[in-house]
């Protein structure tokens, strides 16, 4: 592996600088000797963050390693090197020993409800269990448990819980004990409210976050990944429960019809939202430009601040350094400057991960 030199205005600060990485694969900001200059004009970011995705899932399940592997090589190729893995039912360990494969902080697996959530998916289990299975899942994951907060009641004909909110909130805190932060899906209002209260870290979705509990969520710092891309399969949801479950199917196209008058209330609140696309279950990976556009128009957040919702802020968040002298050097750079017109992030110029030109 080769020495780098890089000169771009960088981003957050947005000064023209010159980075360097070493042999290693690391930024150093003083001259390597015998760097290659393989950008000399530009603007560079660390690289890219999708915050909600499945690294090893379709609309059916877990995948074979060969399709798991061109999932994250599409996320790679749009700049999305790290990845915040929101729950898969097979074991990816193996891409950490890939080079070439972006890097990935998993939740384990998916705590669903008995029969409450898509099959082949999560572990089911009943409400008893729940602690048990947040703590096996800890030793999954890394740093992370996933929960689905809310999911149809067939019985209820609607959107309920999945979880008591007492036993949700002693699960939060056994995960909080084992050194873990617990997230959740959640669509509805319920699930939301009380698994905030209950202490958790990050919503995802997060389309019925009422406004007592965008206050909740601003005072706590609890973070909000809204998957904006995903939420307009709402609609689908809502024809496919058709006739039988009407007032689920209302529901999810009140949610949809809402979805940003909520999502923006929250980020005016100062909630703080990361960009997830939520590809690998229906949607293919691949689409965090996209997200951050979406987050920008659709969901209001400030051009800037979309853009470090998906690269600086949510590394931050995540433990996980920019670009200083030290860092691992993944980056991703582009010809315009995505600050002025975010479409640019649909075609990085440059993408090295570990120190090495991937694309
Ligand atoms: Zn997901």
């Amino acid at each position: 592996m080769s020495a780098l030199h890089l000169r771009a205005v960088v981003l957050p600060e947005g000064e023209q600088r010159d980075l360097w990485v070493d042999a290693q694969g690391y930024v150093r900001t003083e001259p390597v000797p015998g760097a290659r200059t393989v950008l000399d004009r530009g603007w560079l970011l660390p690289g890219l963050v999708d915050a909600h995705c499945h690294v090893g899932l379709d609309e059916h399940g877990g995948v074979d390693e060969a399709t798991t592997e061109a999932q994250a090589v599409a996320d790679r190729d749009t700049g999305a090197l790290l990845l915040r893995d929101a729950g898969v039912p097979v074991d990816t360990h193996w891409v950490d020993d890939r080079p070439d494969l972006p890097r990935i902080i998993r939740a384990g697996r998916h705590i669903a409800r008995t029969r409450r959530y898509i099959r082949n998916y999560g572990e089911e289990v009943e409400p008893e269990q729940l602690v048990a299975e947040v703590e096996r899942q800890a030793t999954r994951g890394d740093g992370w448990v996933k929960l689905v907060g809310d999911w149809i009641d067939r019985d209820a004909g609607d959107l309920t819980p999945c979880w008591p909110a007492d036993l949700a909130a002693a699960a939060i805190a056994r995960a909080h004990e084992l050194g873990v932060r617990v997230t959740a899906h959640c669509f509805g209002e319920q699930s939301v409210a009380e698994l905030v209260a209950g202490g958790i870290d990050c919503i995802e979705h997060g389309t019925g976050i009422t406004d007592d509990v965008v206050a909740e969520m601003a005072r706590r710092g609890t973070a909000l990944v809204p998957t904006r891309v995903q939420l307009d399969n709402f609609p689908a949801y809502a024809a496919q429960a058709g006739e039988k479950f009407p007032t689920y199917a209302a529901h999810m196209r009140d949610l949809h019809a809402r979805c940003d008058e909520v999502l923006g209330a929250a980020v005016e609140a100062g909630v703080p939202v990361y960009a997830g696309t939520d590809a690998g279950g229906v949607l293919p990976h691949g689409l965090i430009g996209r997200e951050v556009l979406a987050l920008h128009q659709q969901v209001g957040l400030p051009a800037e601040a979309a853009l470090g919702a998906a690269s600086w802020a949510a590394r931050s968040w995540l433990g996980r350094p920019a670009l200083e002298e030290g860092a691992p050097a993944d980056l991703v750079a582009y010809d315009q400057d995505p600050r002025a017109d975010l479409r640019a992030l649909a075609h990085p110029r440059l993408v090295v991960l570990r120190g090495r030109v991937v694309a």
